[in-house]
């Protein structure tokens, strides 16, 4: 009779340490998006930055890149306060999921851009749109405004 309650107690703190731990590596996971997505953030913040200087330099207007750069800006700030919420422990867990899912999405292509930058640096990074050359960092193309 006692050793059942034993074992009960037993399973039940075994299932706690499973979540514990199964939160804690959901957690690192996140720690390693909000990383992941403030480095973006910074790239994209320094690519506008470039763009606004060489558009003033050359006394040039592109609104509308330069409003996508703010969107995406825009959008990576959201993603980056989103993982953060998720982080916080009185969030619902069901819509941290969500949140997490989609950030994943968006972390995925930044999480393979650095294997396309090699050093290769003898060839000229070109727009696959408009075959523009663009710069290696560079997050739209500058003469048709695709994303790169
Ligand atoms: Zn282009």
């Amino acid at each position: 009779m006692d050793f059942n309650k034993i074992k009960e107690m037993g399973l039940e703190y075994a299932e706690k340490g499973k979540n514990a731990a199964l939160d804690l590596a959901e957690k690192g996971r996140t720690q390693a998006k909000i990383v992941n997505a403030q480095s973006k953030l910074y790239k994209a913040q320094r690519q506008l930055g470039a763009l606004v200087y060489s558009l003033a330099k050359g006394n040039e207007e592109n609104q509308p890149l330069v409003d996508k750069y703010i969107e995406m800006i825009a959008n990576i700030e959201q993603e980056i306060s989103d993982l953060k919420a998720s982080l916080e422990p009185d969030t619902v867990i069901e819509t941290t999921f969500e949140d997490t899912e989609e950030a994943a999405d968006g972390t995925a292509d930044a999480a393979a851009e650095p294997a396309e930058e090699k050093p290769e640096d003898d060839e000229a990074k070109t727009c696959p749109q408009c075959g523009a050359p663009v710069s290696d960092d560079a997050l739209f193309c500058n003469k048709c405004g695709a994303q790169l």
